[in-house]
């Protein structure tokens, strides 16, 4: 037997768990596919030896029972009628009317002299190693980059056993005063900071200081800190380094949804009731723009009522405009600064997928000829790592992908079977 869902939700994170309970409440048929395992996508990510704090126990379990939960599955394609769907039992072709996009952010990872050494991770990239089961006990790490996920990432890192060195944050003292003294307006947020500096006490956080370079031989052993007062060489045996989150647009862009620009990156356009331009289709969370849980969760609600047909209240509207004026400040206060972006040599390698240098991609004036000159872009990641610096480092911008915007099997692409709920029955959280 075929289903039909009257919303399907793409992502298992605050914004598709909420738009997913939002729809539902409203009395649709709702499918929520994640590529994870768990739902909680990447703030709520299962940590193994702790679980998932409260707050993520209490947005899981108020999922509807009857909300049909496809985890541990990959939407690979997307056109107007239909998703291209794949997981262990095989792929399969899932029809949808009501679209919400919740494919949460990426980590921006800014190449620099040495950043390809084993040992060297992104910051949430070693946060999410770490809840799930990389042994971090006892390690000595740095933690560098921009931004509050510096933070929440050496806080777990020190929850799991690690030694944190150091943070490291690009910005300046001024702006990340600025930022702090701002957060009376989002009390959450402060708890939240408040909370992580208590963890973190001890640990020495270090502003206008770069990671400018990671040293070692099989694997990273010491990183050069450049700050106000000079180099400082500290060694280690973790790096994580991580500019911010950038927003995954590949499915957006597939569908065909206008996109808008901030700063080097875009993120899907969407009107008051987090509607895209391509009708039935809405978006919510980072891909519409980095502003952290509480938008996301916002957001979410406010698309799965519109997808569900229900106005969204006034209330709810403003609730989000409130929580995308903090985002707009984490923009400014930890806007990339040109230093960073000096931060390759020529022999820094860019694409790590198909070892171009920075050297080598000097040549070519866009993406398209960089790609069809040096193979940049065209490994295992497909771009996904080297397109986010360089939309920074020299405005390039990848057009729409061609379908399968993921890795795909052939039997996906070749035999892929209509949905049939006895054959994906679900799973509940
Ligand atoms: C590595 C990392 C660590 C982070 N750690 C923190 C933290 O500690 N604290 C904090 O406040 N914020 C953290 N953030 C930011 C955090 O992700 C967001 O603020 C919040 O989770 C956004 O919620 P979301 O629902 O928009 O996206 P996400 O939480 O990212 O959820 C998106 C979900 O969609 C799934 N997905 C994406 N594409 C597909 C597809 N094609 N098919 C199926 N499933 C798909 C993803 O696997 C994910 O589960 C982190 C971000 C990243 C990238």
């Amino acid at each position: 037997m075929a289903d039909a869902f009257d919303v399907i939700v793409i992502g298992a994170g605050p914004a598709g768990l909420s738009a997913a309970r939002a729809a539902a409440s409203a009395g649709k048929r709702v499918a929520l596919v994640d590529n994870q395992a768990r739902p909680g996508g990447q703030v709520w990510r299962h940590d193994l030896r702790h679980g998932q704090p409260a707050d993520a126990r209490r947005v899981i379990d108020a999922l509807p029972a009857d909300v049909h939960r496809l985890a541990d599955t990959q939407v690979v394609a997307a056109t107007t009628d239909e998703l291209l769907l794949q997981n262990d039992a095989g792929g399969f072709t899932l029809a949808w009317t009501s679209l919400v996009i919740a494919t949460g952010g990426r980590e921006l990872l800014m190449p620099f002299p040495g950043w390809t050494l084993p040992g060297v991770t992104g910051a949430g990239g070693l946060q999410a190693l770490a809840k799930q089961g990389w042994p971090l006990a006892g390690r000595r790490v740095v933690i560098a980059g921009s931004g509050p996920l510096l933070l929440a990432a050496a806080a777990t890192a020190r929850r799991h056993g690690a030694q944190v060195l150091a943070i490291a944050e690009q910005a300046s003292p001024t702006d990340v005063n600025r930022f702090a003294a701002s957060l009376w307006r989002w009390p959450g947020k402060l708890a939240q900071a408040v909370a992580l500096r208590t963890r973190l006490a001890g640990v020495p956080y270090r502003t206008d200081t770069l990671a400018v370079a990671a040293h070692g031989g099989d694997r990273v052993d010491a990183v050069e800190l450049r700050g106000p007062g000079g180099v400082d060489r500290i060694d280690c045996d973790l790096l994580a380094v991580g500019y911010g989150l950038v927003p995954q647009m590949e499915l957006a862009d597939a569908l065909g949804c206008t996109s808008a620009s901030e700063g080097a990156h875009r993120h899907v356009a969407v009107d008051a009731r987090q509607a895209t331009s391509v009708v039935g289709v809405y978006a919510a969370g980072e891909a519409c723009g980095i502003g952290g849980r509480d938008c996301a969760l916002v957001e979410g609600e406010i698309a799965g009522l519109a997808a569900a047909g229900v106005t969204p209240s006034p209330t709810l509207l403003r609730r989000r405009d409130h929580a995308r004026a903090f985002a707009a400040r984490l923009n400014t206060h930890f806007a990339l600064r040109d230093a960073v972006r000096a931060l390759p040599d020529p022999q820094t390698i860019v694409c790590r997928c198909e070892d171009v240098t920075w050297e080598q991609l000097q040549a070519h004036a866009g993406s398209r000829a960089a790609k069809l000159g040096t193979r940049c872009g065209m490994g295992a990641c497909q771009g996904r790592v080297c397109g986010g610096a360089l939309a920074e480092l020299r405005h390039f911008h990848r057009g729409a992908p061609r379908p399968p915007v993921f890795p795909a099997r052939l039997a996906t692409l070749g035999e892929p079977q209509p949905f049939d709920s006895s054959v994906y029955p679900g799973v509940h959280p």
